[in-house]
């Protein structure tokens, strides 16, 4: 008798761990769950409004995440000024520019109503880029490519930059090519399987209503009677590049830095910052 309550509890509290494995795996990898309303198949638009020296790694990063079975990702012609990277209600706005030694190399910001995504913005700061350092393919493709994770409703998978690498784009680091000997050798500059996987327990469930700019065959445009009847999208009088914009940190990198910051706008819209910094030596 015992014995069998004995099992009994210890199969539940093996359910129960392998429950929170999952949970946390879950949780840890998405942004609090945060991602564009489907009834159908998604296609996330991205306007280009990069540098010639960005194309092919915007393109590259498009295919990749374009490999995962919800999404499907398009890159159409951007109208923006890069250097202050305003947002566009129901697309992704991608842009590079000189911003000046801010302290990082990329981000991410993505407006959210209600958890569901309805506008975000990537920006690659040039000024890091042009140093030897960081103008190399392995970074370029590494931020490029997590950045725009992060406007699909991921998290990083890892955030201590000397572990090896997971072989993950979302995966923190000093070394994304994999080739120098200080991160093991698997090259960070791809989404891996474990991220398409997420994006499917993400995007499993259908919203009931979807903005007329993700389906597949439209401009990537949204109608002004669709914009006005649903979330108004704020429109930033602040430049993308000052940290003042993007509210108070909700998450801290290893050395006590926010690498993800929150911000409430009007209307019930949340604004949130993803910020992959340089090294500190190269302040
Ligand atoms: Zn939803
Ligand atoms: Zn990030």
């Amino acid at each position: 008798m015992r014995n069998s309550i004995r099992k009994v509890c210890l199969a539940g509290s093996a359910a129960i761990a392998a429950l929170f494995a999952a949970v946390s795996a879950n949780a840890t990898h998405s942004w609090a769950g945060m991602h564009w309303a489907r009834t159908g198949t998604l296609n996330i638009r991205y306007a280009d409004n990069v540098s010639p020296a960005w194309d092919s790694y915007l393109a590259t990063a498009s295919v990749d995440w374009t490999k995962s079975v919800p999404i499907d990702t398009s890159v159409i012609q951007g109208s923006r000024n890069p250097y202050y990277c305003n947002g566009t209600y129901g697309r992704v706005e991608v842009c590079s520019s000189q911003y000046g030694t801010t302290g990082w190399l990329g981000i991410a910001q993505v407006w959210t109503s209600y958890g569901h995504i309805i506008a975000a913005i990537v920006a690659v700061n040039d000024t890091y880029y042009a140093n030897t350092r960081y103008n190399t393919p392995a970074w370029r493709h590494e931020v490029k490519c997590q950045e725009i994770g992060h406007t699909l409703g991921l998290d990083h998978q890892d955030e201590i930059k000397t572990n090896a690498n997971l072989g993950t784009c979302m995966d923190y680091t000093s070394d994304p090519s994999g080739t120098l000997g200080t991160n093991g050798v698997l090259s960070n500059e791809h989404p891996n399987a474990h991220d398409y996987q997420q994006l499917v327990t993400i995007y499993s469930h259908n919203d009931g209503w979807q903005l007329s700019s993700t389906r597949p065959a439209t401009t990537g445009l949204i109608s002004i009677a669709e914009q006005s009847s649903r979330i108004q999208f704020p429109r930033s009088t602040d430049p993308v590049f000052n940290p003042r914009s993007w509210g108070r940190a909700v998450a801290l990198d290893r050395r006590g830095r926010g690498r993800v910051f929150g911000r409430s706008l009007a209307n019930g819209v949340e604004q949130t910052t993803f910020v992959t910094w340089t090294d500190p030596y190269d302040r």
